[in-house]
């Protein structure tokens, strides 16, 4: 039984479904509704954490085949990473990374100025160098969870959306079951990938689990001429050419982070994450505050539970924002300038205080599992998570325990994701 229809948990249906194991999936929306329908479609190794290193190549893999193992478009294109560097500081603090793309085998490179300006000839912006993964790809979010959700469920899973999981029920201090809006299903394993609300849901269960969400506001632009040949990234910008020839556009430091009381509960173990990560996150204060304020720890499972009250996550994109980024493609891409904005949206990326993921079981709980923590870079990953928590669950997986949830609260100190980009 797993609980959230974004990435993670259609790819572990998938993968699951694939092998015989009876599989439902419940989704309080729609598929992809919450991060893995909003995000900008990158598909990259370049600069993640090394314990994310493994599974991330493993992602790469399944990614070039996905379309025809599932027999439907994801969208996916490897046209490489690159993040370019506008002084010598910045270009020492990417080329740190490569000893942990040596130590794979990844094919990351030092580029050179002349380099990134091949890579993005319709640029202004004059770059030093940068570091450039030509294995990296992209894929399109609105096609990829839902196309393999399909999948999933043509290999035998019970994919169930507009239905909200309310809780777990336990018999002898295990799960037997989980209750949903429509009534109960029997269950000894849950998987629970909830995303941005995994750590209330888990906290209704007395498992404490440390997140805390940060808002981006995206663009999606009309067709437009090509100015680039791979997914950019700068201080600035994170740009990459969709399938259909307009391009995903944000601005890659303007994040917001919306106080909470979670805030104040997780803000200890926070503070280097948001120096180092999200450096650039604004703060404010708000209607979010009083909503988880007003929001019970606990809730009735005959009663209409917080998931149902808010089917899907859906943030006001910045009008600020919005304007930020349209200048920013006028003064950077000239032969852009004037493209009409297609749409524009806001996701909350959720995030652990390391910037790593949390794939385990519950300490307190057997049979409650727990895939979330994907913190800004899930959907690339995705469906090697899948692939490894499918296998945590059958017991035939590799080993997890970079990812347990333990390491917040054994005194060690914490490893902080060394670039998450
Ligand atoms: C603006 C933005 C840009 C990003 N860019 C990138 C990128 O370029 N590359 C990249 O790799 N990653 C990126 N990410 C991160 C990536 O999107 C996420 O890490 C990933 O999608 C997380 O997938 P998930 O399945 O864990 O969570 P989600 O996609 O959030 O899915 C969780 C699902 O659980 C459901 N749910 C929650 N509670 C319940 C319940 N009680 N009952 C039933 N259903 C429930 C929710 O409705 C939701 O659909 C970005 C994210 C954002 C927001």
């Amino acid at each position: 039984m797993i609980i959230g229809g974004g990435i993670v948990g259609v790819s572990t249906a998938w993968f699951l479904a694939r092998q015989g194991v009876d599989v439902i999936l419940c989704e309080k929306g729609h598929i992809a509704g919450e991060q893995s329908g909003r995000n900008w479609g990158w598909v990259r190794q370049q600069g993640r954490d090394a314990r994310e290193m493994p599974m991330i190549m493993e992602s790469l893999r399944i990614w070039r085949t996905l379309a025809e193992d599932i027999g439907e478009d994801v969208g996916f294109m490897q046209t490489g990473c690159l993040y370019a560097a506008r002084t010598d500081d910045e270009l020492d603090n990417y080329g740190a990374w490569l000893p942990t793309a040596k130590e794979h085998g990844l094919d990351t490179r030092v580029v050179s100025g002349d380099e990134v300006a091949d890579l993005v000839p319709g640029a202004t912006a004059k770059w030093k160098g940068g570091i450039y993964t030509a294995s990296d790809g992209q894929a399109e979010p609105h096609k990829a969870a839902p196309a393999i959700a399909r999948a999933a469920s043509r290999s035998g899973a019970s994919i169930l959306t507009s239905c909200a999981v309310r809780g777990v029920e336990t018999q002898a201090g295990r799960v037997s079951a989980v209750v949903t809006e429509f009534g109960t299903i029997k269950t000894s394993v849950v998987l629970c990938a909830a995303g941005a609300w995994t750590s209330m849901f888990c906290r209704s269960l007395d498992i404490p689990l440390p997140q805390l969400t940060v808002r981006g506001t995206v663009v999606r632009t009309m067709p437009g001429e090509q100015v680039l040949s791979t997914c950019v990234w700068d201080h600035d910008v994170g740009i990459r050419r969709r399938q259909d020839g307009g391009y995903n556009v944000a601005h890659s430091s303007f994040l917001e982070h919306a106080i909470v009381p979670s805030t104040f509960r997780f803000a200890r173990r926070y503070l280097r994450a948001f120096r180092q990560e999200f450096g650039g996150v604004r703060l404010s204060i708000g209607r979010e505050f009083v909503d988880e304020w007003r929001m019970p720890r606990r809730w009735r499972l005959d009663a209409q539970s917080p998931f149902e009250k808010t089917r899907v996550l859906d943030p006001r994109p910045r009008p600020r924002a919005i304007a930020g980024i349209q200048k920013m493609i006028d003064e950077r891409f000239p032969r852009l300038a004037g493209i009409g904005i297609a749409e524009a949206w806001a996701g909350e990326v959720e995030t652990t205080p390391d910037v790593v993921p949390v794939i385990d079981e519950a300490e307190n709980l057997p049979g409650f599992f727990i895939a979330t923590g994907l913190s800004g870079h899930g959907f690339g990953i995705g469906p090697g998570a899948g692939k490894a928590i499918a296998g945590m669950l059958t017991g035939t997986g590799t080993d997890l325990s970079e990812f347990r949830l333990s390491r917040f609260f054994d005194g060690m100190p914490l490893r902080l994701n060394e670039k998450a980009g």
